[in-house]
């Protein structure tokens, strides 16, 4: 029996089988709007964690260091053990989503430049936006640990963006979360958590369809189509293999 460590919305996390490391078990179970709205997209689980997998990897190619160790079985990823920053990096592209509701800026429109948000995880509170001045003074992290958290953020946006477009993707925004790994006394900062259509905003580049959790905020139907499509086009899971997950159920 695995000991349960924290149980998140979508996620939940076991001890790991070394010092330092943890398990991170993807469900299929969906929310949004601050837990306001809740179900489950079959399959999802197995989904963002192929996804994710990828994405994570590919980074630690280009020498950005990330939680991921290894993908244990269909619904379980290894990972590193990190002192969790308690902010929400969002990185936009193009202008939708609470952007456009609180400064009224138009649908669609594409920044002139990358914008990089922040917002404090606190469920009681809506996670509300937050400045850089509010991370520092409240000791939420470092100056340094938040340049370094903007300038990764940054790269791997530049990364992304063009890693999704070269599969026919716009990445229209995301949500990144970081922690302290402790190396020698020493803590660096860490990307953790998952990418995925969970936390990215991903639009089919020829029609501007809605490959992600959108579908499901909004009920605009095919929402594990949309993820298995994500998952298709980066390469992750070919029809065959995901028809069986489900007939397993795994
Ligand atoms: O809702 P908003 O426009 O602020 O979301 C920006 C991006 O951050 C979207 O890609 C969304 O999926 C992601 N996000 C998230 N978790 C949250 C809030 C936003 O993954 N709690």
């Amino acid at each position: 029996m695995k000991k349960k460590i924290y149980e998140g919305k979508a996620k939940i996390i076991y001890k790991g089988p070394e010092p330092n490391t943890l398990i991170q078990y993807f469900k299929d179970d969906a929310t949004a709007f601050n837990n306001k709205k809740k179900g489950q997209i079959p399959g999802k689980g197995v989904l963002n964690n192929y996804i994710s997998e990828l994405l994570m990897t590919r980074l630690s190619d280009i020498n950005i260091p990330n939680h991921f160790i290894k993908r244990l079985n269909m619904r379980e990823q290894l990972i590193r053990k990190l002192d969790i920053i308690p902010i929400e990096i969002v990185v936009r592209n193009i202008a939708t989503g609470s952007l456009v509701k609180r400064l009224g800026i138009k649908e669609g429109k594409i920044l002139s430049r990358p914008i990089i948000e922040f917002y404090l995880k606190d469920d009681k509170l809506n996670d509300p936006i937050v400045s850089e001045e509010h991370i520092i003074a409240f000791e939420w992290a470092s100056h340094n640990e938040l340049e370094e958290i903007i300038s990764q953020s940054s790269r791997i946006n530049d990364f992304l963006t063009g890693y999704f477009f070269s599969r026919g993707i716009r990445l229209v925004d995301f949500k990144l979360e970081y922690g302290r790994f402790w190396n020698n006394d020493e803590p660096a900062i860490m990307l953790a958590d998952e990418i995925s259509p969970d936390n990215c905003r991903l639009w089919d580049l020829q029609t501007n369809k809605k490959l992600d959790k959108d579908r499901f905020r909004q009920d605009l139907g095919e929402v594990d189509a949309a993820y298995k499509e994500v998952a298709y086009r980066l390469g992750v899971l070919s029809e065959k293999e995901f028809k069986k997950v489900l007939k397993n159920d795994i």
